[in-house]
Order: C-alpha cells, then structure tokens, then sequence
C-alpha cells in the first residue's frame, strides 16, 4: 500500500505553485492552530521550549496572531525568567558575551525543525517514488518546485536512474514560464498596446513563487 503522503503529494500537483510550498504552509497552519493548547499544559514541552530558546522570528510573530495570550504569556514568562537568570551578568561582561554566544550558535526554533522534518519525509517519498509514471505524469502537469525545494530534491535525490527524468521535467517548465514572461514583457511595448494578455499575465507572479516560495511560506 502507498504512504499516505504519496497521495497528498499526488493531490498538491494540482495547486498552483510549488506543491511542497503548498503541503507545508497547509501542515504548519494545522500545526500552529493546536500548538499554543498543547504546549501551554504540557511541562516536557514547555521545558523544549526553554531550550530552544523560543522561535525564529517568522514562527513567534505567527504565534502571536493566535488568540491564546495567556498561553503566550505564560512562554515568555518563563523565557524572560531564564534569559535573565542565566545568560545577564553585569558585573561578568564577558561571561554575558559567551553566554549568549553560545545561545545564539545553538537556537534552534522548533517549529522551523517539526516543519524541516515534513519536509524532508515528502522529499524522500517524491524522489522516491519518481519511477512510478503516474507519479510522474501528475508531477509533469503541475508548476513545479520553487527553487529552494528544488535544491533541496537535488542534494537528497539517491536514485541516479530517475533524476535525468526529473531535470528533464524542471527543465520544461522553466522554459515554457521564460517564454510565458517574454510574451507577458512583450506586450508592454507600444507596437504591440492593441495585444490583449492571455494566459501569460499572471507569469510574473508565478516566477515570483518559482524563485522565492510560496508567499507566507516559512519553514
Ligand atoms: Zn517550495
Ligand atoms: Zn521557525
């Protein structure tokens, strides 16, 4: 029987946009909505919390806009506490310096980790699985990769039979959205102002994601 996650892969294809864009900003908002109820009662997690240090900037502001202030609260109470406790000394500047030295090379967020840890299970069921056609028929319809999950396919890809395939596939799309931004700069030239946009007028948009992810993505 195929993995579950074969089958929300399959079904990303359909979206616009990069599909592991897509499947993670979908799995993070799921995540965010529970995560302030279960972390808040949960003294292991709290603890994981403190260790970490808190959240990348991206994943606490998200946090924010949930409605558990308590819970938050609650967080930053105990963050505040230890920070002041164990990493502010004014009368040992320097121990305050290696403190905080080390607390910065060793912060991890770990929202951004649970987010990395999906991530990285689709990419070994997508590059896994390129061998099976309907996979791959499915993957040559939709948009394609942005590119960080392109890099990140590449460097992780084992099987060396199927990634010519995959090139191949990139390689189409990148081709067809360069002449789809040609066609949509084109058109901006007077001597062509009659032209009404086609399909091409929302191209830019699209390399946008290509190049950058999915808007609001963050992982
Ligand atoms: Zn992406
Ligand atoms: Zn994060």
């Amino acid at each position: 029987m195929e993995d579950l996650n074969y089958f929300n892969l399959i079904e990303s294809f359909n979206v616009s946009g990069c599909p592991l864009c897509s499947i993670l900003k979908e799995r993070l908002e799921k995540f965010l909505y529970n995560f302030l109820d279960e972390t808040v009662t949960d003294v292991d997690s709290r603890l994981r919390i403190r260790k970490t240090f808190g959240f990348c900037s991206v994943h606490a502001w998200m946090l924010q806009k949930s409605e558990n202030c308590m819970g938050q609260g609650i967080i930053y109470q105990d963050l505040i506490e230890t920070f002041h406790a164990n990493f502010i000394f004014p009368s040992d500047p320097k121990k305050t310096r290696k403190a905080l030295d080390n607390l910065i090379a060793a912060r991890k967020c770990l929202i951004c980790n649970h987010v990395g840890e999906i991530e990285k299970r689709y990419l070994e069921v997508f590059s896994g699985s390129y061998d099976n056609m309907e996979l791959r028929a499915a993957y040559e319809k939709s948009q394609g990769l942005c590119l960080n999950h392109m890099a990140l396919a590449v460097r992780s890809w084992k099987n060396s039979r199927t990634i010519p395939a995959y090139l191949e596939a990139e390689s189409m799309k990148l081709k067809g959205l360069d002449a789809e931004l040609k066609e949509f700069v084109r058109k901006f030239d007077y001597r062509y102002s009659g032209e009404k946009f086609g399909g091409e007028k929302d191209s830019w948009i699209r390399a946008i994601e290509k190049i950058s992810g999915r808007k609001g993505s963050h992982y």
